[in-house]
């Protein structure tokens, strides 16, 4: 089991500091790789990250939801969306991106579909070393 970052990521980082094992991984190029990343070889499940996105994209890989239920005005984040978004991170770095999209209150959306881009982060992507 991993815990997995979803469409839900927006690039704060808050999450990346709080993690004990250091498993939680930058997206780049982020045209390719807009969120951060959870090693599911690394990760121990101790949920720490969790409470630190200001998003809540985060869950246990059998809890992501396939039917998150959008409150409105939140966004997801995918390629081949083409919404922009920019704010400051955990940091106080610009975020910008260019493949989002804005949530409609009572909107559906599967989030279950982020699962594998997690893992091909590290299969074949830029986590693989
Ligand atoms: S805290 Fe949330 S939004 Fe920020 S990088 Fe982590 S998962 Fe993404
Ligand atoms: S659950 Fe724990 S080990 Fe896994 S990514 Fe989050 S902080 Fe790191």
């Amino acid at each position: 089991m991993t815990h997995i970052i979803t469409s839900l990521c927006l690039r704060d980082g808050g999450c990346i500091e709080v993690c004990p094992v250091e498993c939680i991984i930058v997206g780049k190029p982020i045209e390719e790789w807009p969120w951060m990343y959870i090693d599911p070889d690394a990760c121990i499940d101790c949920g720490a990250c969790v409470p630190e996105c200001p998003y809540e994209a985060i869950f246990m890989e059998d809890e992501v939801p396939d039917d998150y239920e959008a409150t409105g005005g939140e966004y997801i984040s995918r390629l081949g969306l083409d919404g922009h978004y920019e704010a400051t991170d955990h940091y106080d770095e610009t975020v910008i991106l260019d493949c989002v999209k804005k949530l409609e209150a009572g909107e559906i959306v599967d989030l279950t579909e982020d699962i594998q881009a997690n893992y091909d982060f590290f299969s074949d992507g830029p986590g693989y070393d």
